[in-house]
């Protein structure tokens, strides 16, 4: 495929910051209290203030695929947020899982994956109608190759976990990498659309996500990001045809709440 095909898909994250692994979710990094102004359904001060950033740059932008977790539809102030921006038909839902659990840091589930994934895609799908897309994320990156058979038996068509850097080879799960989840996916007939890295003396560094913000990777990532901002945007069929080359870029929607409301991706 020449330069010039490739597409570049815009995602973003809905965690909020119970979802972080620190608080719960893990098996080794949930040893934090919630803070305090953290409740279990609507969203946190934070959120809110990114919610507000992201529906300013919304109304100007093309289409986005939201990742979202099913559990912050509790939340009927979370829900009155999204529904105008569904309306306009440039906002594409997709699973971020039911309570961001990162699964492949516990040992392999099939069957508790498969309970709270039947949980989430059911509500996600319910609540998004036609914004609907069988398309997922794992819960902060965490995706192992047993994961594939879950996904593809629920009816998921597109994978998005992957960050085939080595340096978060652990995200894959005790004895796995990144080219095993790869082939999980393709063997159960799932595209996967790996995220943007950036590579620096033969090594993939981290570009998207929290690689936004770490000191040493934020000027790298975002160089990476504007280099390619300029690409025609794709389109449903462009991310679930496994031939068509695919940019994928992400970042949380709690990144709207930098700079008091006014951080933008570098696009
Ligand atoms: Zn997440």
């Amino acid at each position: 495929m020449k330069l010039s095909e490739r597409r570049l898909w815009l995602t973003i994250d809905s965690d909020d910051i119970r979802h972080l692994p620190r608080y719960q979710g893990h098996p080794l990094r949930s040893r934090h209290p919630l803070p305090m102004d953290c409740t279990k359904s609507d969203p946190s001060p934070k959120l809110k203030i990114g919610m507000e950033g992201f529906s300013r740059w919304f109304a100007e932008a093309g289409e986005v695929t939201l990742f979202l977790i099913a559990d912050q539809l509790d939340s009927v102030d979370f829900k009155n947020w999204l529904k105008p921006m569904l309306d306009t038909g440039r906002l594409r839902i997709a699973s971020h899982g039911n309570t961001h659990r990162s699964w492949a840091a516990w040992p392999e589930d099939v069957e508790g994956f498969t309970a709270e994934l039947q949980i989430a895609t059911k509500r996600l799908k319910e609540f998004s109608g036609e914004a609907w897309r069988p398309w997922f994320r794992a819960p902060a990156g965490y995706i192992a190759p047993w994961m594939a058979q879950v996904l593809s038996k629920l009816g998921y068509v597109v994978d998005s976990s992957v960050n085939p850097s080595a340096l978060l080879k652990r995200k894959t799960g005790h004895g796995n990498n990144w080219n095993k989840v790869v082939a999980a996916m393709k063997n159960n007939g799932l595209v996967e659309r790996q995220w943007l890295t950036k590579k620096v003396l033969g090594l993939s560094l981290p570009s998207c996500g929290p690689a936004l913000h770490k000191t040493f990777l934020k000027s790298i990532s975002r160089r990476q990001w504007l280099s390619q901002s300029s690409l025609e945007h794709a389109t449903d069929s462009d991310i679930e045809d496994s031939d068509a080359e695919i940019v994928t870029v992400y970042w949380h929607l709690l990144d709207h709440a930098r700079n008091s409301g006014k951080w933008l991706p570098p696009l």
